[in-house]
């Protein structure tokens, strides 16, 4: 990338035009954020759909490179971007978290698309999270499904311009310029879905004990709605089994032309089975013509 002095001048100090692509004068925080905002590097992963755009967008046609983003490294130990790219899930949303936990201060997260930002076409799915922004700090929300690699691009841009207006004069603006290090986010433990692995004997102890037990496990009751229906089919299923039984005569059915309608499927399918067998016939004799003429 060239060197461009001119966007590091603040413009209460002039500098005279002849100087001006060797001197700046400037903030130790213009020149930090300067530094950081042109060598981004987003990490490595994908986890749907939306995946397969940011992947476009790194490839050579849009090139986030032009942007400073460079090279994606596949380690959150050299990463400072985290671009949740698709759906998240119960099961997923464990990792994420930890991989965030192992990324270097100053770090940031893009949501990108409709299922990062907020669970997306799964929202209330019963394995899908609503939105990253419930696990980590999210600064940019890119909107789409899936978003174009340009409105990426756009995302990344404005996260840029959201790390120009930081400042390390400022620990509330930005908690990793404060003086003490910052406190790991909790990893989530989502219910019932995901089981704590310390955890593993208690919980097989308390099912072989409600296995021996059958009358101390703890049954919800059903919602009303359910219960309705649960008692319409009860009594469909009564109702079925006390009908008069059918006679045979009643079963036995004849068409208007006199046969059966079994008889009359068996002479329908053997028409058909000659009809078919005629074309066959009439093709190959085609075929040979064709052949004869040659
Ligand atoms: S936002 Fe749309 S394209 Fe992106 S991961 Fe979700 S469903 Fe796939």
């Amino acid at each position: 990338m060239d060197l461009n002095l001119q966007e590091l001048n603040q413009t209460e100090f002039p500098v005279p035009a002849e100087l001006e692509n060797n001197i700046a004068i400037t903030s130790l925080s213009q020149l930090y954020n300067w530094g950081r905002r042109n060598s981004m590097w987003p990490m490595l992963f994908g986890l749907a759909c939306c995946a397969i755009e940011m992947i476009a967008t790194a490839a050579s046609r849009f090139d986030f490179s032009r942007f400073g983003f460079e090279v994606m490294r596949a380690t959150p130990r050299q990463a400072d971007l985290m671009i949740v790219s698709g759906t998240v899930t119960k099961k997923m949303v464990v990792p994420i978290v930890r991989l965030y936990n192992q990324m270097p201060e100053p770090k940031y997260v893009l949501a990108m698309g409709a299922c990062a930002s907020g669970g997306g076409p799964f929202k209330e799915g019963y394995n899908v999270v609503s939105g990253m922004d419930k696990y980590l700090p999210v600064d940019v929300y890119v909107p789409g499904c899936p978003p174009t690699p340009q409105a990426l691009l756009y995302g990344m841009i404005a996260l840029q311009r959201k790390i120009d207006g930081q400042s390390i004069a400022n620990g509330d603006d930005v908690p990793w310029y404060g003086v003490s290090s910052a406190e790991p986010t909790p990893v989530p433990v989502l219910g019932p879905d995901i089981i704590d692995p310390r955890q593993m004997d208690m919980i097989r102890r308390q099912a072989e004990a409600a296995a021996g037990d059958i009358s101390s496990l703890g049954i919800r009751d059903l919602p009303a709605a359910t219960q309705m229906v649960a008692a319409r089919v009860a009594a469909d299923a009564t109702a079925v089994a006390d009908a008069t039984p059918v006679s045979e005569d009643a079963l036995s059915f004849v068409l208007p032309s006199g046969g059966a309608p079994w008889a009359e499927a068996e002479d329908i399918r053997e028409k058909r089975r000659l009809r078919a067998l005629a074309r066959k016939a009439l093709r190959a004799s085609r075929r040979a013509t064709v052949a004869e003429e040659e």
